[in-house]
Protein backbone atom coordinates (compact mmCIF):
# COMPACT_ATOMS: atom_id res chain seq x y z
CA UNK A 1 0.00 0.00 0.00
CA UNK A 2 1.66 3.37 -0.69
CA UNK A 3 -1.83 5.81 -0.11
CA UNK A 4 -1.08 9.26 0.26
CA UNK A 5 -3.01 10.10 -3.61
CA UNK A 6 -4.59 13.24 -2.18
CA UNK A 7 -3.07 14.76 1.22
CA UNK A 8 -3.80 17.44 2.83
CA UNK A 9 -0.91 19.45 4.17
CA UNK A 10 -1.40 20.57 7.52
CA UNK A 11 0.78 24.30 7.62
CA UNK A 12 2.41 25.09 10.97
CA UNK A 13 4.00 28.27 9.88
CA UNK A 14 7.62 28.88 11.05
CA UNK A 15 7.32 31.45 14.16
CA UNK A 16 10.23 32.90 13.75
CA UNK A 17 11.35 33.58 9.68
CA UNK A 18 14.29 35.33 8.66
CA UNK A 19 13.21 39.15 8.79
CA UNK A 20 13.14 41.28 5.74
CA UNK A 21 16.06 42.98 5.79
CA UNK A 22 17.90 40.00 6.32
CA UNK A 23 16.37 37.98 3.50
CA UNK A 24 17.03 40.73 0.80
CA UNK A 25 20.79 41.14 1.94
CA UNK A 26 21.06 36.81 1.25
CA UNK A 27 19.88 37.09 -1.55
CA UNK A 28 21.41 40.16 -2.84
CA UNK A 29 24.21 37.12 -3.61
CA UNK A 30 22.99 33.34 -3.02
CA UNK A 31 25.81 31.19 -4.84
CA UNK A 32 24.30 27.71 -4.57
CA UNK A 33 22.91 25.10 -1.74
CA UNK A 34 24.11 26.93 1.50
CA UNK A 35 21.15 29.94 2.35
CA UNK A 36 17.63 28.15 2.98
CA UNK A 37 14.46 29.52 2.87
CA UNK A 38 12.14 29.14 6.28
CA UNK A 39 10.00 25.90 5.91
CA UNK A 40 10.59 22.46 4.39
CA UNK A 41 7.75 19.95 3.68
CA UNK A 42 7.93 16.25 5.80
CA UNK A 43 5.83 13.44 4.59
CA UNK A 44 5.80 9.90 6.49
CA UNK A 45 5.92 6.54 5.43
CA UNK A 46 5.19 3.60 6.84
CA UNK A 47 4.38 0.11 6.10
CA UNK A 48 1.06 -0.87 6.68
CA UNK A 49 0.08 2.64 6.66
CA UNK A 50 1.12 4.42 3.63
CA UNK A 51 1.93 8.44 3.11
CA UNK A 52 1.01 10.06 6.30
CA UNK A 53 1.44 13.17 8.33
CA UNK A 54 2.29 15.85 5.53
CA UNK A 55 3.48 18.74 6.80
CA UNK A 56 4.48 22.15 6.14
CA UNK A 57 7.17 23.47 8.72
CA UNK A 58 9.77 25.19 9.59
CA UNK A 59 12.66 24.17 8.22
CA UNK A 60 14.47 22.29 11.36
CA UNK A 61 17.38 19.42 11.57
CA UNK A 62 15.96 15.94 12.05
CA UNK A 63 16.37 13.92 14.71
CA UNK A 64 17.38 10.98 13.18
CA UNK A 65 18.69 7.63 15.66
CA UNK A 66 22.31 6.54 14.63
CA UNK A 67 20.72 3.29 13.43
CA UNK A 68 18.69 4.83 10.83
CA UNK A 69 18.43 2.52 7.54
CA UNK A 70 19.81 5.60 5.55
CA UNK A 71 22.73 5.93 7.53
CA UNK A 72 24.10 2.21 7.08
CA UNK A 73 22.75 1.42 3.06
CA UNK A 74 22.13 4.42 1.57
CA UNK A 75 18.36 4.00 0.44
CA UNK A 76 17.94 7.28 -0.54
CA UNK A 77 16.68 9.33 -4.00
CA UNK A 78 16.29 12.88 -4.34
CA UNK A 79 15.36 15.32 -7.17
CA UNK A 80 16.00 18.83 -8.16
CA UNK A 81 14.47 21.57 -9.96
CA UNK A 82 13.76 25.24 -9.67
CA UNK A 83 11.37 27.61 -9.03
CA UNK A 84 11.49 31.16 -11.01
CA UNK A 85 9.61 34.22 -11.50
CA UNK A 86 7.64 35.31 -14.70
CA UNK A 87 8.24 38.46 -16.10
CA UNK A 88 4.39 38.96 -15.30
CA UNK A 89 5.15 38.35 -11.71
CA UNK A 90 3.84 34.96 -11.67
CA UNK A 91 6.11 32.01 -10.41
CA UNK A 92 6.91 29.01 -12.64
CA UNK A 93 8.19 25.46 -12.55
CA UNK A 94 9.99 23.28 -15.70
CA UNK A 95 8.06 20.08 -16.31
CA UNK A 96 7.94 19.20 -12.53
CA UNK A 97 5.65 16.26 -13.35
CA UNK A 98 8.62 14.86 -15.16
CA UNK A 99 10.65 15.25 -11.95
CA UNK A 100 7.81 13.65 -10.13
CA UNK A 101 8.18 10.46 -12.49
CA UNK A 102 11.99 10.71 -12.06
CA UNK A 103 11.23 10.18 -8.44
CA UNK A 104 8.94 7.58 -8.87
CA UNK A 105 11.04 5.52 -10.84
CA UNK A 106 14.40 5.71 -8.87
CA UNK A 107 12.21 4.86 -5.59
CA UNK A 108 10.92 1.79 -8.10
CA UNK A 109 15.13 0.85 -8.33
CA UNK A 110 15.99 1.02 -4.60
CA UNK A 111 12.52 -0.40 -3.61
CA UNK A 112 11.27 2.56 -1.88
CA UNK A 113 7.74 3.06 -1.79
CA UNK A 114 6.30 5.60 -4.69
CA UNK A 115 5.27 9.10 -3.67
CA UNK A 116 2.16 9.37 -5.42
CA UNK A 117 3.04 12.15 -8.17
CA UNK A 118 0.24 14.38 -7.09
CA UNK A 119 1.82 14.73 -3.37
CA UNK A 120 5.18 15.52 -5.02
CA UNK A 121 3.70 18.18 -6.87
CA UNK A 122 1.26 19.34 -4.12
CA UNK A 123 4.27 19.51 -1.81
CA UNK A 124 6.26 21.77 -4.38
CA UNK A 125 2.85 23.85 -4.49
CA UNK A 126 3.29 24.42 -0.65
CA UNK A 127 6.80 25.49 -0.21
CA UNK A 128 6.66 28.05 -3.31
CA UNK A 129 3.49 29.19 -1.66
CA UNK A 130 4.93 29.71 1.52
CA UNK A 131 8.45 30.66 1.12
CA UNK A 132 7.50 32.79 -2.38
CA UNK A 133 9.19 35.49 -1.19
CA UNK A 134 12.80 33.57 -0.84
CA UNK A 135 12.53 33.38 -4.90
CA UNK A 136 15.61 35.79 -6.64
CA UNK A 137 13.80 38.36 -8.48
CA UNK A 138 16.81 38.75 -10.70
CA UNK A 139 16.10 37.80 -14.30
CA UNK A 140 18.59 34.13 -13.97
CA UNK A 141 18.14 33.36 -10.38
CA UNK A 142 15.86 30.97 -9.02
CA UNK A 143 14.78 29.00 -5.75
CA UNK A 144 16.32 25.60 -5.98
CA UNK A 145 13.95 22.68 -4.79
CA UNK A 146 15.07 19.69 -3.77
CA UNK A 147 12.72 16.84 -2.76
CA UNK A 148 14.35 13.95 -1.43
CA UNK A 149 13.18 10.73 0.83
CA UNK A 150 15.41 8.35 2.91
CA UNK A 151 14.63 4.93 4.92
CA UNK A 152 14.50 5.61 8.23
CA UNK A 153 13.34 3.05 9.92
CA UNK A 154 15.98 2.46 12.83
CA UNK A 155 17.18 -1.42 11.66
CA UNK A 156 20.22 -2.91 10.62
CA UNK A 157 19.05 -5.85 8.85
CA UNK A 158 19.97 -5.42 4.82
CA UNK A 159 16.63 -5.59 3.86
CA UNK A 160 13.90 -2.39 2.27
CA UNK A 161 12.99 -0.55 5.03
CA UNK A 162 9.81 -0.05 6.35
CA UNK A 163 9.40 3.42 7.67
CA UNK A 164 10.55 6.86 4.79
CA UNK A 165 10.69 10.11 5.50
CA UNK A 166 10.27 12.27 2.51
CA UNK A 167 11.28 16.11 2.56
CA UNK A 168 11.54 19.25 0.09
CA UNK A 169 13.81 22.45 1.19
CA UNK A 170 14.12 24.92 -0.87
CA UNK A 171 17.53 27.15 -1.49
CA UNK A 172 17.79 30.41 -3.80
CA UNK A 173 20.62 30.14 -5.85
CA UNK A 174 21.60 32.97 -8.41
CA UNK A 175 22.92 32.83 -12.18
CA UNK A 176 24.65 29.70 -12.80
CA UNK A 177 27.00 31.87 -14.99
CA UNK A 178 28.13 35.15 -13.71
CA UNK A 179 29.76 36.35 -16.92
CA UNK A 180 28.02 34.71 -19.54
CA UNK A 181 27.96 31.23 -20.60
CA UNK A 182 31.48 29.14 -20.91
CA UNK A 183 32.48 26.66 -22.38
CA UNK A 184 33.45 23.62 -19.57
CA UNK A 185 36.69 21.42 -20.00
CA UNK A 186 36.06 17.54 -19.52
CA UNK A 187 38.28 14.98 -18.48
CA UNK A 188 37.35 11.38 -19.35
CA UNK A 189 38.50 9.49 -16.30
CA UNK A 190 40.28 6.12 -17.12
CA UNK A 191 40.05 4.46 -13.58
CA UNK A 192 36.18 4.96 -13.04
CA UNK A 193 33.03 4.17 -14.22
CA UNK A 194 29.72 5.39 -13.00
CA UNK A 195 27.55 2.88 -13.93
CA UNK A 196 27.36 -0.77 -14.90
CA UNK A 197 24.18 -2.41 -16.92
CA UNK A 198 21.67 -3.62 -14.03
CA UNK A 199 23.12 -1.22 -11.88
CA UNK A 200 21.52 2.27 -10.34
CA UNK A 201 22.71 4.76 -13.29
CA UNK A 202 19.37 5.72 -14.37
CA UNK A 203 17.83 6.62 -10.71
CA UNK A 204 19.14 9.63 -8.83
CA UNK A 205 20.24 8.11 -6.04
CA UNK A 206 22.87 9.95 -2.98
CA UNK A 207 24.72 6.64 -3.77
CA UNK A 208 25.51 7.48 -7.68
CA UNK A 209 26.91 10.85 -7.05
CA UNK A 210 29.36 9.64 -4.10
CA UNK A 211 30.84 7.18 -6.11
CA UNK A 212 31.54 9.89 -8.42
CA UNK A 213 33.36 12.48 -6.22
CA UNK A 214 36.93 10.61 -6.54
CA UNK A 215 36.32 10.80 -10.02
CA UNK A 216 35.47 14.21 -10.35
CA UNK A 217 38.39 15.02 -7.83
CA UNK A 218 40.84 13.80 -10.45
CA UNK A 219 39.19 16.19 -13.15
CA UNK A 220 39.98 18.91 -11.04
CA UNK A 221 43.74 17.30 -10.56
CA UNK A 222 43.73 17.61 -14.54
CA UNK A 223 42.73 21.31 -14.46
CA UNK A 224 39.66 20.23 -16.14
CA UNK A 225 35.98 21.28 -14.70
CA UNK A 226 33.79 17.70 -14.87
CA UNK A 227 34.33 14.39 -15.55
CA UNK A 228 33.28 12.36 -18.08
CA UNK A 229 32.22 8.44 -17.99
CA UNK A 230 32.76 5.67 -20.37
CA UNK A 231 30.45 2.33 -20.55
CA UNK A 232 31.21 0.27 -17.96
CA UNK A 233 31.78 -2.16 -20.36
CA UNK A 234 34.09 -1.52 -23.00
CA UNK A 235 35.25 1.81 -21.62
CA UNK A 236 34.81 3.17 -25.36
CA UNK A 237 31.48 4.97 -25.79
CA UNK A 238 30.95 8.36 -23.66
CA UNK A 239 27.66 8.01 -20.97
CA UNK A 240 27.62 11.49 -19.09
CA UNK A 241 28.87 13.61 -17.01
CA UNK A 242 28.96 13.50 -13.34
CA UNK A 243 25.76 15.62 -13.37
CA UNK A 244 24.96 16.40 -16.99
CA UNK A 245 23.83 14.70 -20.08
CA UNK A 246 25.70 15.12 -23.48
CA UNK A 247 25.07 15.95 -26.97
CA UNK A 248 26.86 16.37 -29.91
CA UNK A 249 26.45 18.15 -32.76
CA UNK A 250 27.39 16.94 -36.88
CA UNK A 251 28.28 19.07 -39.44
CA UNK A 252 24.82 18.46 -41.20
CA UNK A 253 22.95 19.84 -37.68
CA UNK A 254 21.97 16.45 -36.70
CA UNK A 255 22.37 15.92 -33.03
CA UNK A 256 23.67 12.89 -31.03
CA UNK A 257 23.04 11.52 -28.04
CA UNK A 258 23.86 8.39 -25.82
CA UNK A 259 20.41 6.07 -25.71
CA UNK A 260 18.85 5.70 -22.71
CA UNK A 261 20.12 1.92 -22.02
CA UNK A 262 19.81 2.36 -18.33
CA UNK A 263 23.21 3.70 -17.41
CA UNK A 264 22.67 7.08 -17.65
CA UNK A 265 20.28 9.65 -16.12
CA UNK A 266 17.38 10.37 -18.10
CA UNK A 267 17.92 14.10 -17.74
CA UNK A 268 14.73 16.32 -18.37
CA UNK A 269 16.64 18.90 -19.93
CA UNK A 270 18.06 15.82 -22.08
CA UNK A 271 14.49 15.21 -23.20
CA UNK A 272 13.61 19.08 -23.70
CA UNK A 273 16.39 19.68 -25.90
CA UNK A 274 15.30 16.31 -28.44
CA UNK A 275 12.23 17.46 -28.39
CA UNK A 276 13.02 21.37 -29.43
CA UNK A 277 15.85 20.63 -31.77
CA UNK A 278 13.32 18.05 -33.64
CA UNK A 279 10.63 20.63 -33.29
CA UNK A 280 13.07 23.41 -35.24
CA UNK A 281 14.12 21.00 -37.90
CA UNK A 282 17.21 19.10 -36.75
CA UNK A 283 17.91 15.60 -36.79
CA UNK A 284 18.16 13.76 -33.73
CA UNK A 285 19.88 10.30 -32.96
CA UNK A 286 19.62 8.54 -30.21
CA UNK A 287 22.63 6.59 -30.85
CA UNK A 288 26.39 5.45 -28.65
CA UNK A 289 29.17 7.58 -29.39
CA UNK A 290 33.03 6.23 -28.96
CA UNK A 291 35.53 8.68 -27.10
CA UNK A 292 37.51 7.91 -30.64
CA UNK A 293 34.37 9.21 -32.87
CA UNK A 294 34.36 11.96 -30.60
CA UNK A 295 38.05 12.79 -31.33
CA UNK A 296 38.27 11.97 -34.84
CA UNK A 297 35.25 13.84 -35.87
CA UNK A 298 36.00 16.92 -33.78
CA UNK A 299 39.31 16.90 -35.95
CA UNK A 300 37.99 16.47 -38.96
CA UNK A 301 34.86 19.23 -38.14
CA UNK A 302 32.40 16.52 -38.47
CA UNK A 303 31.74 17.16 -34.78
CA UNK A 304 31.33 20.55 -34.65
CA UNK A 305 29.81 20.90 -31.63
CA UNK A 306 29.61 19.17 -27.95
CA UNK A 307 27.09 20.55 -25.43
CA UNK A 308 26.13 19.28 -21.82
CA UNK A 309 22.57 19.84 -20.37
CA UNK A 310 21.26 19.77 -17.03
CA UNK A 311 18.51 21.66 -14.79
CA UNK A 312 21.22 23.85 -13.08
CA UNK A 313 23.35 25.47 -16.04
CA UNK A 314 20.25 24.52 -18.84
CA UNK A 315 23.29 24.05 -21.36
CA UNK A 316 27.08 24.39 -21.52
CA UNK A 317 29.06 24.24 -24.51
CA UNK A 318 32.14 21.59 -24.20
CA UNK A 319 35.40 23.19 -25.08
CA UNK A 320 38.37 20.55 -24.69
CA UNK A 321 38.15 17.08 -23.73
CA UNK A 322 41.40 15.53 -21.70
CA UNK A 323 41.75 11.82 -21.12
CA UNK A 324 45.30 10.25 -20.51
CA UNK A 325 47.94 11.05 -22.91
CA UNK A 326 45.34 12.98 -25.42
CA UNK A 327 43.57 16.28 -25.21
CA UNK A 328 41.49 17.66 -28.55
CA UNK A 329 39.44 20.28 -28.89
CA UNK A 330 35.57 20.56 -29.88
CA UNK A 331 35.14 23.20 -32.93
CA UNK A 332 36.94 26.00 -32.07
CA UNK A 333 36.39 25.63 -28.41
CA UNK A 334 33.89 28.43 -27.98
CA UNK A 335 30.04 28.58 -28.18
CA UNK A 336 29.05 26.83 -31.52
CA UNK A 337 25.73 28.50 -33.10
CA UNK A 338 23.58 25.33 -32.83
CA UNK A 339 24.54 25.19 -28.88
CA UNK A 340 23.56 28.86 -28.99
CA UNK A 341 20.00 28.29 -30.59
CA UNK A 342 18.79 25.56 -28.50
CA UNK A 343 19.85 27.30 -25.72
CA UNK A 344 17.98 30.09 -26.18
CA UNK A 345 14.89 28.44 -27.22
CA UNK A 346 14.78 26.81 -23.91
CA UNK A 347 15.67 29.78 -21.68
CA UNK A 348 12.96 31.49 -23.55
CA UNK A 349 10.62 28.85 -23.27
CA UNK A 350 11.33 28.36 -19.04
CA UNK A 351 11.01 31.97 -18.65
CA UNK A 352 8.31 32.76 -19.90
CA UNK A 353 9.49 34.83 -23.26
CA UNK A 354 8.58 32.59 -25.88
CA UNK A 355 5.60 30.43 -26.63
CA UNK A 356 5.46 26.91 -24.69
CA UNK A 357 4.30 24.57 -27.44
CA UNK A 358 4.70 21.62 -25.51
CA UNK A 359 2.89 22.92 -22.43
CA UNK A 360 6.22 22.52 -20.09
CA UNK A 361 5.84 25.61 -17.51
CA UNK A 362 3.89 24.82 -14.67
N1 LIG B 1 22.90 13.30 -15.37
C1 LIG B 1 23.14 13.33 -14.04
C2 LIG B 1 24.03 12.31 -13.46
C3 LIG B 1 22.52 14.33 -13.25
O1 LIG B 1 22.76 14.38 -11.94
C4 LIG B 1 21.68 15.29 -13.86
C5 LIG B 1 21.03 16.36 -13.03
N2 LIG B 1 19.80 15.94 -12.51
C6 LIG B 1 21.46 15.19 -15.24
C7 LIG B 1 22.09 14.18 -15.96
C8 LIG B 1 20.55 16.13 -15.94
O2 LIG B 1 19.22 15.87 -15.59
P1 LIG B 1 18.13 17.03 -15.62
O3 LIG B 1 18.16 17.59 -17.00
O4 LIG B 1 16.86 16.34 -15.32
O5 LIG B 1 18.53 18.02 -14.59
Amino acid sequence: MSGGDNLDFEIRPNPAPVGDAERTALLANPGFGRIFTDHMVTVRYADGKGWYEPRVEARAPIPMDPASAVLHYAQEIFEGLKAYTLPDGGVAMFRPDANAARFAESAKRMAMPALPVETFLRSLHEIIKIDRSWIPQSEEGSLYLRPFAYASEVFLGVRPAMEYLYLVIASPAGPYFSGGVKPVSLWVTPDYTRAAPGGTGAAKCGGNYAAGLSAQAEAIEHGCDQVVYLDAIERKYIDELGGMNVFFVLDDGTLVTPPLTGTILPGITRDSVIKLAERAGHKVEERPVSLEEWRSSAASGQIREAFACGTAAVITPIGVVKSAGAEFTVGDGGTGPVTTEIRKQLVDIQRGRAEDPFGWVH
